[in-house]
């Protein structure tokens, strides 16, 4: 358990309840690629310090064929995370991987990379998500650097009762702490599975920002039991802690998490930054050449 926890495991504060459900948008990005924004989206705009999140889903390779070609970033972090199918990713700086499924890759865009995130496949199923963070602004112009992890190097805790949590960042109630390390947020990014009728109880460091999303099945959270259905986003309210119950059927979810920067936000495009003269800058220097 992280000392940040721990200081906050006797906390007597309430369970989060669910401060609102989005569903999301049917949008497109890339070159035609099919997606759900969920946060980015006139619903939930962001979810501080979280910028953006797309879920792909389709086994159609109309809806992915097209994949995301070269494009810049700039300011924040961008966390790709597979459940199916495979994702060639190619960058400015010389660095190429594929992630499959249940593989994450943490990039830290910071100052600028230019990179190409294409589906390594012709066919069959692709699914998955991307997640912005954002960059605290003494952070924005970091170097770029990459976290990247195959299913066998992320945590994996296995409960009794059979349900299963993979860990990618942060640490659980009973000491699986994931691959990722994050120090400008300090994020919790869990993906759960829990069999029907189990429930989940997880502490957090009660000023964090934390959302739910169902993947598969159907949840009840909070001491409210809202029910919460696949394809919903629950953004939680402030808390100690997060409880689910999976009170239908086998239930597989993410739980994500970080501190909140309290700054502001400048979005333009692929650049995120705290002022509108920082994302043209951002622009300017796209153009010449300087990432
Ligand atoms: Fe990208």
């Amino acid at each position: 358990m992280t000392s940040r926890n721990q200081g906050r495991a006797e906390d007597a504060r309430p369970v989060r309840e669910v401060q609102q459900l989005v569903s999301g948008l049917p949008a497109s990005d890339g070159d035609g690629v099919k997606l759900i924004r969920i946060i980015g989206s006139p619903s939930l705009n962001m979810l501080d310090p979280f910028l953006l999140l797309d879920v792909f889903e389709s086994d159609r390779a109309q809806d992915y064929i097209g994949g995301f070609p070269s494009h810049p970033h700039r300011g924040f972090e961008t966390v790709t995370y597979m459940l199916a199918g495979k994702m060639r990713h190619k960058d400015s700086a010389g660095n190429e991987g594929v992630i499959e499924a249940n593989g994450v890759q943490w990039m830290t865009a910071g100052r600028g990379i230019v990179h190409s995130e294409m589906p390594e496949q012709n066919s069959g199923l692709l699914k998955g998500f991307q997640l912005w963070v954002n960059l605290p602004s003494e952070h924005k112009m970091a170097t770029p650097a990459y976290q990247e992890f195959p299913a066998d190097k992320l945590a994996v805790e296995s409960r009794p009762d059979g349900s299963e949590i993979r860990v990618i960042a942060g640490t659980t109630d009973q000491g699986t702490t994931g691959p990722v390390v994050n120090h400008y947020v300090e994020p919790t990014y869990l993906d759960v599975s829990l069999v029907k009728h189990s429930t989940f109880k997880q502490s957090l460091p009660s000023e964090d920002n934390a959302f739910v999303y169902v993947i598969d099945g159907q949840l009840s959270l909070g001491k409210q039991g809202t029910k919460v259905k696949a394809g919903q986003l629950a953004v939680l309210a402030k808390g100690a802690s997060v409880e689910a119950v999976a009170n239908k059927e086998n239930t597989r979810f993410l739980l994500v998490a970080a501190e909140p920067l309290n700054e502001p936000v400048a979005r333009g495009g692929p650049f995120v930054m705290n002022t509108k003269a920082e994302v043209m800058q951002a622009f300017n220097d796209f153009q010449q050449n300087r990432f």
